[in-house]
């Protein structure tokens, strides 16, 4: 019979936990070495979302620093419950303006800016600099969040205004397809976007960062160029209802 993680016992998380992230640390070094890249030059954000604060703890002590949510109290609230130990939080889901005040707290990375609205309410609640990405919209059918292609160089010169907002590129959901390659393109468009705006904009400090990439096409992404991939799955197991 086949066991799905939410049958396991506790110890069994504690193991699946610690193998699926060294197994995933291993095929970033493999990845990174075979374009010429190096596994520091990739951040691992592990989505943990709808999962406990225990699996957080359990992947913390595997050595895991930075963890990425999806929904505003969620992320309120483990980020409390967690408080003693030195993780870097990535917000990483749609995010209205009036659940700001639940992020802007505790969040070091806001990957999901997709108005100024957003960006000015993030920069009047922000207690520090935050960094942020531009979500950006791929324009396909069924993605609604995310700015589309042509406003992302507007919408960076505004954030630019801002204080306390640190801008340090772009973060892309391609459609789902389960054959990886299919969101090769997608990666390649958001690199080209990137370079595009550090031509138009001259910031101080060129923008760097490209999130892209989950479970199923992280290596896909990091030969794309990719400096933040976002893994859930591949580390927690699979998500249940609750
Ligand atoms: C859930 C989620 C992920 C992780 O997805 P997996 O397929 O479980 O790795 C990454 N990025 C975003 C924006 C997500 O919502």
């Amino acid at each position: 019979m086949m066991l799905l993680d939410k049958d396991l016992s506790p110890f069994q998380i504690e193991i699946m936990i610690r193998e699926n992230l060294s197994s995933l640390n291993e095929k970033i070094i493999q990845t990174t070495t075979r374009c010429g890249r190096g596994a520091a030059d990739i951040k691992l954000v592990a989505v943990s979302k709808t999962k406990p604060a225990s699996d957080i703890k359990l992947a913390f002590e595997a050595g895991q620093r930075v963890f990425g949510e999806n929904y505003a109290q969620e992320l309120r609230d483990k980020a409390k419950e967690l408080g003693d130990l030195a993780i870097e939080w990535h917000f990483i889901g749609h995010l209205q303006k009036n659940k700001v005040k639940h992020v802007a707290p505790v969040a070091n990375f806001v990957e999901t800016i997709d108005s100024i609205e957003l960006a000015t309410a993030i920069n009047e609640r922000a207690p520090r600099k935050i960094n942020c990405l531009i979500e950006v919209n791929v324009g396909s059918e069924g993605s609604k969040s995310g700015v589309a292609e042509g406003e992302v160089i507007k919408l960076a010169e505004k954030i630019l205004l801002l204080p306390n907002i640190d801008l340090r590129g772009l973060m892309i959901i391609p459609p789902f397809d389960t054959d990886a390659s299919k969101s090769r393109p997608y990666f390649k468009k958001l690199k080209q976007l990137l370079a595009q705006l550090n031509e138009e904009l001259k910031p101080a400090r060129p923008f760097n960062e490209l999130s892209m990439g989950m479970s199923h096409d992280f290596e896909v992404a990091i030969e794309e160029g990719a400096t933040i991939i976002r893994v859930g799955t591949a580390i927690f197991g699979g998500r249940w209802a609750v």
